[in-house]
Order: structure tokens, then C-alpha cells, then sequence
């Protein structure tokens, strides 16, 4: 099989598999317990804590484990939900947000809050001019992801957080994306909060983190959740260990190699363009590669629905878009924001290549595209 859908998901990586095995059935206390394999398990998620915030350069007490970037994105709007209401009522967020941070503010919205979309580019990046004239006094927190997972986007999060701080709002991303992908602290965007997921760097599902900055005492809101004391009080239930350990061990990994990767992921991608628009010169690439993830494309074949596209690669795993909007039908929400005539959004696909993609898997991909090429044009001719 081959696998171009890495922003979808990520296999595990070895080092981070062999990092979790001992706390399935040999490590397994609870970190909660005071006894030895309790405190055992505790020193293990305290460990994790410090390799996330040696990576995103926070204090690790800044870092509350969620079950990933979903469970981030709503603890932090039913927050602002719970919290009884101020002169400041209004949410910006992109019109390209993840459904994670576009349904809670819809919820939010229902509640009376005003949600404020801020447009895109041609291109899918945030419009910083819009914002400024957007963002207000009266804005209580600005959400912009650092990366869209459709178009491979990077965004202007920096001058983003700016503009919300100028306007005395919280600035928050969704930085699910390029976590371990592409260099993110949190002291150079100078955001409030921030959302992860370790399945999309190597590391395993179901398991994520919320940045708050200056921890949990800082926290504005009502916590929405109630239990037990973990993570401060603020997201309470029994860690889950193994996946906890998994997701610190793809931190200190991604440190180590995101030079290289990248370096390979670009490379490999470059080599990709040229081979495609050699083959298939019609082909229409959406996004602006180097203004994007390493090894994310957005393109289209004319004619060519990306249904069709897909159920045709038997053995090449793509995408349409978000695998958390696979069912929608049509074109998603971000393919909708950005500029392409309404005829062609059917057909645009998302390849994200990882670290194992490998240049000799394109003949198949440009094999199945070909001779879908092949057809149109001949149902074409005969219907002339
Ligand atoms: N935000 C973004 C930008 C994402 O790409 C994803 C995963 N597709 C999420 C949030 C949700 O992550 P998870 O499913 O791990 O909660």
C-alpha cells in the first residue's frame, strides 16, 4: 500500500511504539496513586510534559493533555460558553478553521456570541488586512489555525496575535498541523492557547495537548469539565499513560529530525511537481508549495472527480480533503473559500506526503490518472 494521506494521520513511529510498550502491562499504575507504581507513571507524564515543552518552548506546567487537537478546541469554547458574559462578545476565526474550532463557535454563536469568519486568499491564507479591520475592542478571542489541513497553508499567526493582542483579546491556534512538522513555539507567536495532536507527527492517536499560557491559574473561563483534580482541574479523568509517553517520545523524535525531513519531504515533493506536470500538464495545484507544509498539495485534474480519482487508486491511499469530512458531499468548506471555478471544486484531491513516501510509488499514481484522462477525453469525443 502506499500512504500519501499524512495529514490525515501518521503511522506510529518505532521509537515512539517502543517508548509506550512497558506502560501497557508493565508500567500500568495510575499516576493519580501515591504508591510506587503510581508515582512511577507520574514521573513518566511528567517526563512527557517537559519533551513537549522543550519543543514548543513553554514551561511544562503551560501543557494540559487532552485526548487531542478536537478535545483542545472545544475545552477552550465551552470555557468561554460557562463564563458569564462581558462587554466582549465577539469570536473571530477563520473561515477555513478545522470543524473542531468551526462547530464550537457555532455553538458559541447560538449563545448569543457574534462569530466573525475572516476571508482568505486565492491561495487559502488568512486575510490580515480583513482582520485588522475585523478584530475589535469588543473581540474577546481571535482562532486562526497555524496550518490548514486541506490546503497545507501555513498562516500569519504571528501578525495575528498581534492584531488580537493590540485589540485586548486572547489569541488562540490550532497548531495540529505542524506540530513537529515545521518550527512552532509558542513565545515567538505570542499566543494565549494553543491545540495539538500527537497522531499527526508519528505519535499515537486519541491523544493530544492544550497549551494555556502561565497554566492552568491563568485559566480566564469556567473549566467546563468536573472530576477528579488531573491536569490541574482543568481536564480531569485517568491520564492515559502509554499514550501520554508516545506523544512526549514524537516530540523529542520530530526535534531531533525536522531539519531533515523537511529537507527530504521538499525535495521529494519538487520532484513530484515536475514528474506530474510533465505527465499531466493540466494539472492545477491550489495551494503555494512553499508557503505550505512540506510534502501538502492541493490540485485537481480537470474533468477528473476526485470520487472517481480515488475509488480508481487501488493502491494509493488519498484524500478529498479533511478524513474528519469524509461523507460530506461536494466540496468541502475550504475548497469552498478559495478561488476556483465552481465546476472544478469536485475535483480537488489533498497528497501529504510523510517521511516514508518514496519517488519510485509515482508511476502508479500517474499510471491511474492517465488513463482516467484517457476516458474523459474519449467520452468526450463521443458525446460530440
Ligand atoms: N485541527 C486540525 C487542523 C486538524 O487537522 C485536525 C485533524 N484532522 C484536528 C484539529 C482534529 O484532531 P483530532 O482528530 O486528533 O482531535
Amino acid at each position: 500500500m502506499i500512504y500519501w494521506d499524512h495529514n490525515a494521520t501518521t503511522p506510529c513511529a518505532p521509537e515512539v511504539v517502543e517508548a509506550m510498550r512497558r506502560y501497557w502491562n508493565e508500567e500500568y499504575g495510575n499516576p493519580s496513586s501515591s504508591h510506587i507504581m503510581g508515582r512511577r507513571a507520574a514521573v513518566a507524564i511528567k517526563k512527557a510534559r517537559e519533551q513537549i515543552g522543550n519543543l514548543i518552548d513553554c514551561h511544562p506546567s503551560e501543557i494540559i493533555f487532552t485526548s487531542g487537537a478536537t478535545e483542545s478546541n472545544n475545552l477552550l469554547f465551552l470555557g468561554i460558553l460557562l463564563t458569564p458574559r462581558s462587554e466582549r462578545n465577539q469570536i473571530v476565526v477563520s473561515a477555513i478553521e478545522h470543524k473542531s474550532v468551526l462547530e464550537p463557535a457555532r455553538l458559541l454563536k447560538e449563545h448569543g456570541f457574534e462569530v466573525i469568519k475572516l476571508p482568505v486568499s486565492r491561495t487559502g491564507v488568512t486575510d490580515i488586512e480583513a482582520a485588522q479591520n475585523l478584530i475589535t475592542e469588543k473581540t474577546l478571542l481571535v482562532s486562526v489555525q497555524a496550518a490548514n489541513n486541506e490546503l497545507g497553508t501555513l498562516q500569519p499567526i504571528e501578525k495575528l496575535a498581534d492584531i488580537a493582542h493590540e485589540n485586548g483579546a486572547y489569541f488562540h491556534t490550532d497548531a495540529a498541523q505542524v506540530l513537529g512538522k515545521v518550527p512552532f513555539d509558542v513565545q515567538s507567536v505570542n499566543c494565549d492557547f494553543a491545540s495539538f495532536s500527537a497522531h499527526k507527527m508519528y505519535g499515537p492517536k486519541g491523544v493530544g495537548a492544550l497549551f494555556v499560557c502561565g497554566g492552568v491559574r491563568r485559566w480566564p473561563w469556567t473549566r467546563p469539565f468536573r472530576g477528579g483534580g488531573q491536569e490541574k482541574g482543568l481536564r480531569p479523568g485517568t491520564s492515559n499513560v502509554p499514550a501520554i509517553v508516545g506523544f512526549g517520545e514524537a516530540c523529542r523524535l520530530s526535534k531531533n529530525t525536522m531539519t531533515d525531513n523537511n529537507m527530504y519531504l521538499k525535495n521529494i515533493t519538487d520532484e513530484f511537481m515536475y514528474v506530474l506536470q510533465k505527465s499531466v500538464p493540466d494539472v492545477f495545484i491550489i495551494n503555494e508549495l512553499q508557503n505550505s507544509l512540506p510534502g501538502t498539495m492541493s490540485l485537481l485534474f480537470p474533468g477528473i472527480s476526485a470520487d472517481v480519482l480515488i475509488a480508481n487508486c487501488k493502491t494509493i491511499n488519498i484524500s478529498k480533503g479533511s478524513a474528519c469530512s469524509n461523507g460530506v458531499i461536494g466540496a468541502s468548506h475550504v475548497i469552498n473559500e478559495v478561488d476556483i471555478e465552481a465546476t472544478l471544486r469536485d475535483s480537488v484531491i489533498r497528497i501529504s506526503f510523510g517521511v516514508h513516501s518514496r519517488a519510485e510509488d509515482f508511476q502508479d499514481f500517474l499510471d491511474v490518472v492517465k488513463n482516467l484522462k484517457q476516458k474523459v477525453g474519449r467520452s468526450e469525443k463521443s458525446s460530440i
